[in-house]
């Protein structure tokens, strides 16, 4: 049997870990945090690929009993009104979820079915002909025949194996804040969102109204020092948003007692090759296409599902599976980083005459004939994979 370690316990991981295990592989997660990550917003799945692998893992019917039931995001004014609909339609899927929820049905899904190791990285490895020893930041070092890299946009497989992060990490321009917080507007199934040039803030209606999630986007290069620093990363939201208006002061508040904060900058990873020797990435760390894509979730699942599969179809010989996986994700991959491209823009414009006009152009925008396509071409994109059967 082969024994293979995977470094990240959120999508890409915990999926990788079931089609695996469940093709007969023997799989360790280590995860960094010291329990599963909560947090984060919804993530989404769309069209039958996506669909077709959560209903063959058996999740697909946890997944639709969690689902989120937001069924309108507004743009306000200053004085919290309701101006414009947001068009919602052109960014959620077949079930939309929420991040943490979704990461927790993963795990339950395979937490007998592999070694969950949390608050634990990889420090150094070190490959022959054979397999790769590998070292950790707390545990004794271990042997595996492969090792997985699924541990997202800042990977540290990938700097590991492949090099810095700045040869592959491309910054789109934005940041992104997420938390849990009160419901104190009394949202009801819906969302409530505040634009002004470079800045949005929206708070979302969760857990059946018990509660909200806030969410903050801003337009900026990229910062020194904020990477896994929590205050400095709170003293950052709090410089851009204190003063800005609508609900702004009272979340920046509320974040200091978030129990899930979040905060990255947003990017996406161009790798000419997502495998080298025995080590292969999947998800994020291999080919992100931003949160602005709508499209991470599911790119992960796939290439979770197909790595998993040419390993076994391989029968274990991973150089085969390798060039099979690549070549499988390519074009699949790139589709759906194009959906990231250039949303940024429109998303948190930093101009006010575009910040206006978007104001203007989404109260239009229901009926304008180009909307239909757009769903359409998101759904083609999410679908534009030939998924082979690996004997499921
Ligand atoms: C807390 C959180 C909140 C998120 N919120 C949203 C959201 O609201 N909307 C959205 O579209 N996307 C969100 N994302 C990103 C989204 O989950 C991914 O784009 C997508 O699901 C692909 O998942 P992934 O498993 O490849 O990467 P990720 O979800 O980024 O997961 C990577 C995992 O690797 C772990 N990790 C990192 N470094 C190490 C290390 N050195 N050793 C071991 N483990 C490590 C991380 O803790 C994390 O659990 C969020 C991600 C996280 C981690």
């Amino acid at each position: 049997m082969r024994n293979v370690l995977v470094s990240g316990a959120s999508v890409a991981g915990p999926a990788l870990a079931y089609w695996l295990s469940h093709h007969g592989f023997k799989v360790t997660i280590v995860e960094r945090a010291p329990a599963l990550r909560e947090g984060g917003y919804a993530v989404d799945f769309r069209g039958k690929a996506h669909l077709s692998i959560l209903r063959r893992m058996g999740v697909l019917t946890d997944l639709e009993a969690v689902q989120t039931d937001i069924t309108s995001t507004w743009y306000v004014d200053g004085a919290g009104r309701p101006q414009t609909r947001m068009p919602d339609d052109l960014f959620s899927g077949d079930v939309e979820i929420l991040r943490g929820d979704l990461a927790r049905v993963l795990y339950e899904a395979t937490r007998d079915r592999a070694e969950y190791v949390f608050g634990d990285s990889i420090t150094s490895l070190t490959e022959d002909g054979h397999g790769v020893d590998v070292t950790f930041e707390r545990g004794a070092p271990r042997r595996f025949d492969l090792v997985i890299g699924a541990d997202g946009l800042h990977s540290n497989t990938r700097r590991l194996a492949f090099g810095p992060e700045e040869d592959y990490v491309k910054h789109l321009g934005v940041y992104c804040a997420i938390f849990t917080t009160g419901n104190h507007l009394g949202l009801d199934r819906t969302g409530h969102a505040y634009l002004t040039s470079g800045k949005l803030v929206a708070m979302y209606s969760s857990n059946g109204n018990a509660e909200a999630r806030a969410v903050f986007y801003f337009a900026s290069p990229l910062l020194e020092g904020v990477r896994r620093n929590v205050e400095r990363q709170q003293a950052v939201l709090a410089e851009r948003f204190a003063g800005n208006g609508w609900e702004s002061d009272r979340l920046l508040r509320e974040m200091r007692h978030a129990p899930d904060f979040y905060f990255d900058s947003v990017g996406q990873v161009h790798m000419d090759r997502w495998t080298k020797s025995r080590v292969a990435l999947v998800g994020d760390a291999a080919y992100c296409p931003s949160s602005l894509s709508g499209m991470g979730s599911g790119l992960a699942l796939v290439g979770a599902y197909v790595l998993a599969g040419e390993l076994a179809a391989a029968r274990g010989d991973h150089r085969t599976a390798f060039a099979r996986y690549e070549e499988t994700m390519r074009e699949y991959a790139k589709g759906c980083q194009k959906m990231g491209e250039g949303v940024a823009g429109y998303m948190v414009p930093e101009s006010r005459l575009l910040t206006a006009f978007l104001h203007r152009y989404y109260k239009v925008m229901p009926y304008l004939p180009g909307k239909k396509m757009m769903v359409a071409k998101t759904r083609r994109v999410a679908e534009n994979v030939v998924l082979r059967d690996y004997g499921n």
